[in-house]
Order: C-alpha cells, then structure tokens, then sequence
C-alpha cells in the first residue's frame, strides 16, 4: 500500500497507536516489533478493542479487511507521519539538546499556547516512534507544532528532522548524556547539531542560547539565527533576578516569577519568552503562561514536608545535570544540607571517571551530609556516606533520622530515588 493510500485511511481515523492499552475507537494500530514482543499478534485484539484499521507487517496476520499489511510497520508510521505533516502543514518548532528538552517543549508550548493552536510532544515521547505519533496527533487545525526529539546514537536527529521537517529549532545544550551511545563529547556535539545542520540546509531560522560557546561557534557564519542572552548585544535579552529557589528572570517591561528552581532552568525559560515574544504572543500573556507552569514527573519539584525542604530531581541525571544541580544547591545559604545522590546511567566506559568526578565535586562543595548510592558510586573513593542499593538506603534513612533542614535528591531514572521521599516524610 502506498503512503499516500494509508494516509487517506488514516484520515479516516481518530489517530495512530502503537500499544493496545491506548485504543480508542476507530484508532489505527501499528503492529510494532520490540526485543521481547511482536506487535502483529496483537492486531485482532486491537480490531476487537474497536480499532478501525490495524497495520501489521507479517501477512500471517492478515485475517479481515480491516488489517492491512505493509513491509514494515514501524517504517510505514514513520513514513505515514511525514506525509501527514506535508499534508496539514503547521509550523514545526524542533528542539533537541542533552536537558531540559522536556522542560523547554512544556514551557514554550505554554507561551505560544496563548496565541496559537498548538500541539506538543506528550510527555517524554520523543523518539523514532514518539516523534511520528506526536506529528500524527496534530490536524488540520494545529497551526503550531512543538517537537521534541531526543537521541542516543548519531544520526537519530537526523532522521527524526527528515520526518518532521522542523521550521525551526532550538538546541538546549551539549552536555554529558548518552556518552555510550555517542561515543564521548565529540560525538554529543555532533550528534544534537544534526538539528541545528537540518535547517542551515534548508536556510530556515534557529534559535541559539548566545552564552552558548558551542552554538555560538556552530552558528557562526549563519545569519538566520535569533540569540538570548542576559546582554544587550543578542537579539533578546533575558537577566536573571535570582534563584532563590525559584527562577525570576525580567525581560523588557515584566519580571517573570517561575515556579522552577535550578538557574539552569534560566536557559529554558529564556528560550520560551524569546520564542513567544518572535511570535508576537504579548508581554503579558507570556509572564502569565510562564508563571502558571508546574513541573511534575519528579522534575525539580520543591517538597516542604513536615521535617524538610525537599528538592527532588530523580527523573533522570548525567554529569551536566548532576553539576548543574549541585552548583545550584550549593547556593543555598544559611541552612544544613543533606545531598543524596544516586547513579547516573548510560556512560559506558566513562561511568567510573564521571562517578568520581561528581564524588569530588559534592565533597568539595559545602554540603552538610553525602549519601551516594548505587553501584557506580559506591566505587567512589570519596568521604561521602555510600551505599550499593536502595535499600541499603532506606534501612538507613529509617534509623539514622536526617537532621538537615534541606535535602537534593537526585539520580537516573532507573534509580527511582522518589520511592526515599516516604520514608523521609514517616
Ligand atoms: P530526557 O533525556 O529524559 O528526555 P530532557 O532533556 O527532556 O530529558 P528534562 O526532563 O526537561 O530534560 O529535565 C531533566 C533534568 O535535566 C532536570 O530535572 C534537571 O536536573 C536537568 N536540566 C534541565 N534543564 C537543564 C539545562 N538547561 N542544563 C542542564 N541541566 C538541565
Ligand atoms: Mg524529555
């Protein structure tokens, strides 16, 4: 079947899914391939659940009209997406970057919101499968895509900007993330330009953090670029008030008071109030969206339990981020501090010397306490209190009560660090 003949059966649909738990009626169900399951057994379930059309790639599968095969599902929604965002045309915002990708798409999304019909990526669905589906909930009425896509391997951004076809892009940062698949730094750098290269290409507008020396460098010899930064001499210039913990930055005639914590979210919001204003979203509007902005998902949350301030950022860690947070924690002034710390994944051979050097940098800020846990850091050679597993953790923590006024959690995802926060509140 061509492209073009699955689009006019999509158009027929209430949209794409690729899990059978999301079934809706008269959905499309793409039979994907994973490591442990195949789609294509689930592709009458997915008719029974009220699917209208279930796309599958093994003609064993084929039992009514209403499953169609292709050859290969998970390139057909790919393909399907692209063509559909040909089809609707909005005008797509990419972003990429090591962090903050999630933090950024939410925030922008809520900016331009105010003046546009807007989807946005949901949640963290920002790979070869995320990207299409978030293209593919959009409509004829989107005037306003936000993309975000994420990577591990070169290449990936590449592909994923040949999908979606961005009309403009933003770079959070280069950072320490995914240096196993990158294969170190370099290949970081590389590897999130492929976005910023994308739309050089196709000479469409870029929008760059100009503190930035990397995308300063990058950008160079590009003029359609649009620059922040806390100095007159960008195209906007955003200064940041304080973080004291929340962010509050001013731009022209407002001060915005984010409900954020971390200077590195600066950057993010920054990005946000350039992109609305670029857009002629009002002053006003964009201080209202800014402000009304909560994270969740266990993003730089401020916990005020009974006993603690707690700052909980266990969605996910890597060296920049780890920095980042700690610099930022160690600002705080006037108070006890307990830092606990769990591994950051996915460094490959670099994991020990990231480990150690995050160790270092925790002993020689001022911190009350250090709890490192997990398997990396217990490795550490370090004065910190270390522990190889969460429950070594929390039979602490139930019997050695923390008496810190402050608390940063932070670690990998696989961590799970939040499942501390009840025994911390008991
Ligand atoms: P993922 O790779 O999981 O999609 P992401 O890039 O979407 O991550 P977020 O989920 O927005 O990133 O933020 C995750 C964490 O990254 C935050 O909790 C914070 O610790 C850190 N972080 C966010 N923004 C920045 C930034 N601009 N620079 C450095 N670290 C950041
Ligand atoms: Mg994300």
């Amino acid at each position: 079947m061509t492209t073009e003949s699955l689009h006019t059966l999509f158009l027929t649909t209430t949209g794409a899914v690729t899990d059978t738990r999301k079934i809706e009626k008269d959905t499309m169900f793409f039979a994907l391939r994973g490591e442990n399951f195949n789609g294509n057994e689930f592709a009458e379930e997915a008719i029974e659940k009220g699917a209208k059309f279930a796309i599958v790639d093994d003609r064993k599968y084929k039992t009514s009209d209403r499953i169609i095969t292709v050859n290969n599902c998970l390139l057909s929604l790919q393909e399907l997406a692209k063509f559909h965002r040909k089809y609707i045309n909005p005008t797509i915002i990419a972003l990429t970057g090591s962090n903050g990708k999630t933090t950024t798409k939410e925030l922008i999304n809520a900016v331009l919101s105010k003046k546009y019909r807007t989807v946005a990526t949901k949640g963290n669905l920002n790979n070869h499968i995320g990207v299409p589906l978030t293209l593919l909930s959009m409509d004829k009425t989107t005037e306003m895509g936000i993309v975000e896509m994420g990577a591990n391997h070169l290449k990936e951004i590449q592909r994923l900007c040949d999908i979606a076809t961005p009309n403009y892009g933003y770079i959070t940062n280069f950072g320490k993330a995914h240096l196993e698949g990158f294969g170190g730094v370099e290949g970081v750098i590389k590897g999130k330009s492929e976005l910023y290269d994308f739309l050089i290409g196709r000479y469409k507008t870029v929008f760059f953090n100009a503190e930035d020396e990397i995308q300063i460098e990058k950008l160079k010899h590009y003029d359609a670029k649009i620059g922040f930064s806390q100095t007159p001499k960008s195209d906007y210039q955003i200064t940041l008030k304080n973080a004291d913990p929340f962010v509050t930055l001013a731009f022209e005639d407002i001060t915005i008071n984010s409900n954020l914590i971390g200077t590195y979210n600066t950057t993010n919001i920054a990005v946000a109030i350039t992109m609305g204003s670029y857009f002629e979203v009002s002053n006003k509007e964009i201080k209202e969206a800014i402000e009304a902005y909560k994270p969740s998902n266990n993003r730089s949350q401020i916990i005020n339990s009974k006993n603690y301030k707690i700052i909980l950022d266990a969605y996910n860690a890597n060296p920049s981020s780890m920095k980042a947070a700690l610099d930022n924690f160690n600002q705080l002034k006037d108070t006890t501090k307990l830092l606990i710390l769990g591994d950051m994944f996915e460094l490959g051979s670099e994991a020990e010397k990231e480990h150690q050097t995050i160790a270092m940098l925790a002993e020689n800020l001022d911190f009350d306490a250090t709890i490192l846990v997990g398997e990396n850091f217990y490795k550490t050679t370090t004065n910190a209190l270390k522990f190889k597993s969460f429950d070594e953790l929390k039979d602490y923590i139930t019997k050695e009560i923390p008496t810190q006024k402050n608390i940063l959690i932070k670690g990998s995802r696989g961590m799970a660090l939040e499942r501390i926060l009840e025994y911390l509140n008991s």
